[in-house]
């Protein structure tokens, strides 16, 4: 639910991103390049065998923090939109129409979910703040313009305080969000995350600065346009390893998402959050939570 507080946040956001509320709506019927949704998904398979292998090694190297579990869903979209004849298979399998989003954002509360942005969760973990019953998150990747015009109409319709990780050397380009368009989902009360510079496989990049600069420095141009600080990470295709996951936490994100599923996040695993694809029909949905 959006609270007060991110009304009054979003207000403070207004002199800083210069727009002016919630207007939006006029989504054109624009196609989006499969490309980096295709290689997302397979190349993300192998990224998660690999991570599968080090992360219980990861988990008890990082004991500073306890290791309270919480059942708390992650859910990642990519591409909500109507359908188009070219859509191949790999898009479908990741497409949600802005008919099934809308029939899973209405499951979600008839079923009682609380739906909530990262930043409660990483509060509950650091300070025991309380979180409602049945939370879940919601989050968007790479930024396209369809999220904008279709999905985010929807979010506002159910108070939803969804995430919209975006890499920086995109926006504003055809097919992405932009600048403005970043601010008035920040003045709605959502949430914008980080997914570096420019969508690379952070564990190929063997020089150091050009990790930095796809971790920090992303950050940086986000924050210097957008007049926030940016608190979450996404790592592009899930593809991540300890030194990665080091170097997230020193540039000072307070959370980042992973892409293993068991819906079951741990304090000792602030920056490799369990996420899943969001099912793209509403029977596997409901079936699933
Ligand atoms: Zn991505």
């Amino acid at each position: 639910m959006l609270t007060r507080g991110f009304l009054a946040a979003s207000l403070i956001l207004l002199g800083l991103c210069a727009v002016g509320g919630v207007i939006f709506l006029a989504g054109s019927h624009r196609e989006i390049p499969g490309l980096l949704l295709l290689s997302e998904t397979s190349r993300g398979n192998q990224a998660r065998s690999a991570e599968r292998a080090t992360t219980s090694l990861q988990a008890s190297a990082e004991n500073a923090l306890p290791s309270e579990k919480l059942n708390l869903p992650i859910l990642v979209y990519h591409i909500v939109r109507p359908r188009y004849p070219s859509d191949d298979r790999a898009v479908r399998a990741i497409a949600l129409t802005p008919g099934t989003f809308d029939a899973q954002m209405k499951y979600l509360r008839t079923a009682g979910y609380h739906v909530v942005p990262f930043r409660d969760l990483e509060a509950y973990f650091r300070t025991g703040a309380p979180l409602p019953s049945k939370p879940i998150i919601l989050s968007f990747d790479d930024g396209w313009s369809d999220q904008f015009a279709y999905a985010f109409p929807i979010l506002v319709k159910y108070h939803y305080p969804a995430t919209f990780f975006v890499f920086t050397n995109v926006i504003g380009r055809r097919g992405f969000l932009s600048w403005d368009e970043l601010c008035q989902l920040l003045a709605a009360g959502m949430t914008i995350g980080d997914h570096t510079r420019s969508h690379p496989y952070l564990t190929d990049i063997t020089n150091r600065a050009a990790l930095w600069d796809e971790i920090e420095g992303s950050k940086k141009t986000l924050e210097k346009h957008l007049g926030v600080t940016i608190n979450e990470f996404a790592y592009p295709f899930g593809a991540y390893n300890p030194a990665i996951r080091a170097l997230v936490k020193k540039a000072g994100y307070r959370s980042a998402r992973g892409d293993y599923f068991s819906g079951e996040q741990a304090a000792n695993r602030l920056y490799d959050l369990s996420a899943m694809n969001a099912p793209t029909t509403t029977a596997l949905f409901e079936k699933k939570f």
